[in-house]
């Protein structure tokens, strides 16, 4: 699999479609209870693993996609880009396929992943100014009449802010208490 992003497609690699083939094989032992199977239920609570919002950009989910965080890669056709029967399909690395390494994705994030790795996507959208710039003058004239400005700021993913957000400070005691503070202490 190339990792080129163009030619990726991500649609049908990084997704689970209900009853596919997820066999493990020799490199991977998947137990029944933690293999994701896309089902009603499973889909609910991956809905809810970030409160009904994307994994990655945070905003609120209308049309969930379920995207495997570190990704499989469903092999459907040949090596000429003819389909293969379902049969001749695999899983490549299926001991991904599990509950744990789903992320609950909008539809936008979810198809620009594609099969990337996470800190592979990472990379690529840190490096995109860098990509379109290259690509069309339209930018690199943007940028010199200062209508483009790019902030370099790094990548960083609403479930890794969350990890990190402080907890609220819990009303009525420590903000009352700073108020409540003798200024001449
Ligand atoms: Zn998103």
């Amino acid at each position: 699999m190339t990792q080129n992003h163009e030619g990726l497609g991500g649609e049908g690699l990084a997704h689970s479609p209900e009853g596919a083939n997820t066999q493990p094989g020799a490199d991977g032992v998947v137990l029944a209870s933690d293999e994701w199977k896309g089902n009603r239920k499973q889909r609910e609570a991956l809905r809810k693993k970030f409160d009904g919002r994307c994994a990655y950009c945070g905003c609120e989910l209308t049309d969930m996609h379920c995207d495997h965080l570190e990704p499989i890669i469903r092999v459907q056709t040949d090596q000429w880009g003819r389909r293969l029967p379902a049969a001749e399909q695999r899983v490549i690395r299926p001991e991904r396929n599990i509950v744990a390494n789903m992320m609950p994705a909008c539809k936008a994030c979810n198809l620009h992943k594609g099969g990337y790795s996470l800190e592979g996507w990472r990379d690529i959208i840190r490096r995109s100014a860098e990509i379109v710039r290259r690509q069309t003058s339209t930018f690199r004239a943007g940028e010199r009449f200062g209508v483009i400005i790019v902030s370099g700021e790094p990548v960083t993913f609403y479930f890794e802010r969350l990890a990190t957000a402080p907890s609220p400070p819990s009303v009525g005691t420590s903000l009352k208490a700073s108020e409540h503070k003798d200024p001449t202490t």
